[in-house]
Parts: structure tokens; sequence; C-alpha cells
């Protein structure tokens, strides 16, 4: 097809395949038990299919209103309300967005310019830089580091200047699986609140946390949540990844700005599904069972590992675990991650693929948001790793 030599001058020079995908055709490829990608292997409650259907058959088919269906925002605001005791209002505060993805491409563009620098806390989430760099933004890396994955306040002070317009925070944090507590939230609140800087807060597993802890949503912070914009996932929440649905919660400046992004990049998300949504979210037991649903995979795996030359502290927050595996091979991350994927049968992801120049740790991720059996499958086949 390609026989013009067309010049072609890429905005993203560095950016390839995400690792998710990469690791998870390779699981496919040969048939190993994909601990990579994350999401859930088992089914959606039947109860949230049979509403969907239901709305289909009403007919409701057609574009939804730009910022989502209101039934739907309004049982967010609710929801928000019970959990975390602030007042939104869902008419100029909430959008729905296809997934969280979609939401942090169109805050960052919505608010970065050229040159503006953006605080990153690396690991981080692969979708954050590329948004900032196709704005002509600066991403500003700060690590974290491994096994706590913490962050050092005083440290990050010292990377603010004028230039400083956002900070991207992540809790339950992907891929490390730690929190953020009141005091880090107390700590960033004091840093920031008499700036400009706008925090974009990606809780996409506000549900997924472990040891009784209590998620520190921003928008339990008013100083915060006044210059926050706060992204979470139906598709975390309801095991559906694949629908790609999601919504984002910011002050009314904020919001009016994503929104003139956010008509023109998807104009408005999937219908029946969000009525669908409005529907079950309703009833809060949909939801609330999640962290002691997840925290029994999450001991299940600590178990599976315990005795396996990994070293490795369990998982806060998050479906993920990250292990380190320098006690059995030296082999860069990515090497170790795709031996282990042909010769043993179960993907992880490299972390490395976590942090822009690829810093090798000697750590993988493994995602747990699988059935019972699907866990102890891979057991068997990692019980081949004890020497
Ligand atoms: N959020 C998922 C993960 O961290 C991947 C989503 C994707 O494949 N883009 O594994």
């Amino acid at each position: 097809m390609n026989t013009y030599p067309l010049s072609l001058r890429s905005k993203l020079p560095n950016v390839g395949t995400t690792i998710f995908t990469v690791m998870s055709a390779l699981a496919n490829e040969h048939q190993a038990i994909n601990l990579s990608q994350g999401f859930p292997d088992f089914e959606v409650d039947e109860k949230l299919i049979s509403l969907i259907h239901q709305h289909f058959q009403k007919g409701h088919n057609q574009y939804a209103a730009m910022a989502g269906v209101i039934s739907l925002r309004e049982t967010i605001a609710e929801k928000c309300n019970s959990l975390y005791g602030v007042e939104i209002n869902p008419d100029t505060e909430i959008t729905i967005t296809p997934g969280g993805t979609e939401a942090i491409f169109s805050a960052i563009t919505s608010v970065i310019h050229p040159n503006d620098e953006v605080i990153i806390f690396e690991p981080a989430y692969d979708c954050y830089a590329p948004a900032i760099e196709l704005c002509g933004g600066v991403p500003v890396y700060i690590e974290l580091q491994a096994p706590y994955f913490k962050v050092d306040w005083e440290f990050v002070k010292k990377h603010i200047n004028h230039h400083t317009r956002m900070i991207i925070i992540n809790t339950p944090h992907n891929p490390g699986g730690s929190i953020f507590s009141a005091d880090d939230m107390l700590q960033l609140q004091k840093i920031i609140e008499t700036s400009d800087i706008i925090l974009l807060s990606d809780e996409v597993y506000e549900h997924i946390i472990f040891d009784n802890a209590k998620h520190e949503s921003v928008l339990k912070y008013p100083k915060l949540a006044e210059r926050s914009f706060t992204v979470f996932s139906f598709g975390k929440t309801f095991h559906a990844t694949g629908w790609k649905m999601g919504y984002v919660i910011a002050p009314e400046n904020l919001t009016k700005e994503f929104r003139k992004v956010h008509q023109f990049n998807v104009f408005s998300t999937n219908t029946p599904i969000q009525y669908a949504l409005a529907d079950y979210l309703k009833d809060a037991d949909n939801y609330l069972y999640l962290p002691k649903f997840y925290e029994e995979k999450r001991n299940q795996f600590s178990e599976i590992i315990k005795d396996l030359p990994f070293k490795f502290v369990p998982t806060k927050g998050s479906y993920f675990q990250c292990v380190d595996y320098s006690k059995i091979s030296d082999e860069s991350d990515k090497d170790f991650a795709i031996r282990l994927t042909k010769e043993y049968g179960v993907a992880a992801v490299p972390v490395s693929a976590f942090y822009h120049r690829a810093k090798d740790n000697k750590l993988l991720r493994f995602c747990f948001a699988k059935k019972k059996q699907t866990l102890e499958m891979a057991a068997e086949k990692l019980q081949k790793l004890i020497p």
C-alpha cells in the first residue's frame, strides 16, 4: 500500500504499542495464563446484563446527552455523597466518559498548554505522559521506590515551580498497589492549596482496597476537590473493562473546559449502558462487597507466591501485585516476562514499561482479578520456578 515516500513526523516518536496489548498477545500465542493485562476473567453480574438488554429494548439507542444520561449522573452524585460526604452538582460537575483513559486524555488536553509542566509519579500508568506530550507539555517524573511506592512530599515541593500546571496522582496505584493515606492528602493539599496547580486524580480502583483501609478520594478534601479532575471507572468496578465506561468529576470551571474537548473527542458515551448503570448503581450492595471480594483474591495470590523465590509485600489496593524476581534471574524484566510466558506458561507485565526510560528494577506485575481456578492453575505452573 505504501508507495509514496510520504514525509511523516511522528507526534509520539517514542511510543509503541502498549505493553498490555503486547503481553496479552504473547499470552494468547503461547496459551499462557494471562496475568498481564489488567482485566477480570469472571463474568459481569447477570442483573446488570439484563438491565442492559431492557434498555436496548426500550429504545435507548440514540446519542446520549453530551455530558451523560442525567439519571446516571444523579446516581453518581448520591454515591459520592454517601461515600465521600461531598455535594456534587450532577449537571455541572459530572461527565460520563468512554472509560478512564478518555477522561484522562480530555482532562489533560483541556488545560495543558505548551511548556506547562506536569508532575507524574513513576512507575506511572502509561497513558499520562503521551497525553501531556501531545499538548506540548512537559512531564516531570518523580520516582517512587519499590516495594512501598510512597511519595516524599518534601521532594515533590522541590520540583514545583511557576511552570507547574498539574500533578497527577493515582490511588490505589497501578502498578505499585500502594494507597494514599489521609496524611498524604493533607500534605499534598498544603503544597498546592494556594497555587494554580490543577490535580488529576486517577481513582479507578477506588473500591479495590484492602485490610479495612479507606479510600482517600480527593473528593473528601474540599481544598483539593476545588482544583481537581477525579477519574473513575465502571469497567474496574463492575468487571466490564470491555465496555469502556467511566466518568470524571470536576468543579464547574474545569468541567466546562473538559466538555469543550470531550464533545469533539467522542461527543457522548454509550446510551443503553448508561441507563443500565443508573439503575444498577442505586444499590450500593453492588459495589460495597468489592474490597472483601478482591482481598480474598489478593490473599490467595500472596499464598501462591509466598514460597516462590520472589520478594514482595502484599498489595494494599488495585488488582495488581508487583514481585521482585532478582533471586531467580539477572535477565531484564522484559526478557524474564517473555520467558515466563513462553517457558512457564504464565504472563505478567514487566514494570519497566511504567517508566519513561524503561528503568529495570527486576519487577513483574501480576493481575489477580481472576477466578480461583485460574489462580490455582497459575500457581501450579509457577511452582516450577522453585529450584
Ligand atoms: N489498565 C489495564 C492495566 O493496567 C490495561 C488497560 C489497557 O490494556 N490499555 O493492565
